[in-house]
């Protein structure tokens, strides 16, 4: 019985990698992601290798100790999760809770990353990249990797002394940290046309918003919304245009009526 489980679920696995593989073939064939490439000629081999080689001194060093700090916190209790059944609105509202503060935290120590003498000796690595991609995600100096990713283990350890987070938000805001990083610095736009128009969507960021910033360095600050850059006016005014651009390359060109 237990090892029909694990078959099928390994059977599923492979299965999930395949539509994966199938769907990254059939987008690079039918141009579905060239249409999508924010900045078309922006990639670059020696900056990608480059990236490829601070990406695993940055893993290595800051991912250890922020994954032995948050070990350390966890065994002598000082960083709590809550193990008990909870509703969907107290999930909710924890989730909302890391998700504005990450944003709010991110936002301020990253324009301050962009003052000298902090840019050159810290930040101006992760700007290597003009045209972001996947690595560059990672492709951080370790002291910003601690900055940023020491966000997590801090906001729960001070929870556990207001209101321990519950584990089952905190499933959701492990992947959300991980994808939105991932997502930010693909290159690619995939969200709607409309994104930026609607009262309620145009306060999240999209790949292009942290695109531009890698472009022009003095804009769009912002990691998970729009909001402090819209109230600092440090928002490039062209954001919108732009995004509509790259989004125009995604529909069909118009076909000439034959002519009567
Ligand atoms: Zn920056």
């Amino acid at each position: 019985m237990f090892e029909n489980m694990l078959a099928g679920e390994k059977s599923l696995q492979i299965w999930m990698a395949a539509f994966v593989v199938a769907g990254l073939i059939a987008g690079i064939a039918t141009g579905f992601f060239k249409a999508r490439k924010i900045q078309p000629n922006g990639f670059k081999w020696k900056t990608f290798r480059n990236e490829g080689i601070f990406t695993v001194i940055n893993i290595a060093t800051a991912g250890t100790f922020l994954g032995w700090s948050t070990g350390w916190l966890t065994t002598n209790n000082l960083l709590v999760l809550q193990k008990t059944q909870v509703s969907w609105w107290v999930v909710a509202l924890e989730f909302a809770l890391y998700f504005f503060l990450f944003d709010t935290w991110f936002y301020w120590l990253h324009r301050w990353m962009h003052k000298e003498p902090v840019y050159s000796w810290v930040h101006k690595l992760h700007h290597r990249s003009t045209s972001p991609n996947l690595l560059t995600t990672a492709s951080v100096n370790p002291l910003e990797s601690l900055v940023n990713g020491g966000f997590v283990p801090l906001f729960l350890t001070v929870m556990t002394l207001i209101s321990p987070i519950h584990e089952q938000s905190m499933a959701l805001i492990g992947p959300t940290n991980v994808i939105m990083g991932l997502y930010v610095h693909s290159g690619y736009e995939f969200f709607p046309r409309w994104w930026n128009k609607t009262w309620l969507t145009k306060w999240f960021i999209t790949s292009t918003f942290h695109d531009q910033h890698h472009k022009y360095f003095t804009i769009n600050f912002g990691g998970y919304t729009t909001i402090w850059d819209r109230l600092c006016g440090t928002m490039r005014p062209k954001f919108e245009s732009d995004y509509l651009k790259i989004k125009d390359r995604t529909r069909p060109e118009p076909t000439m009526e034959p002519a009567e």
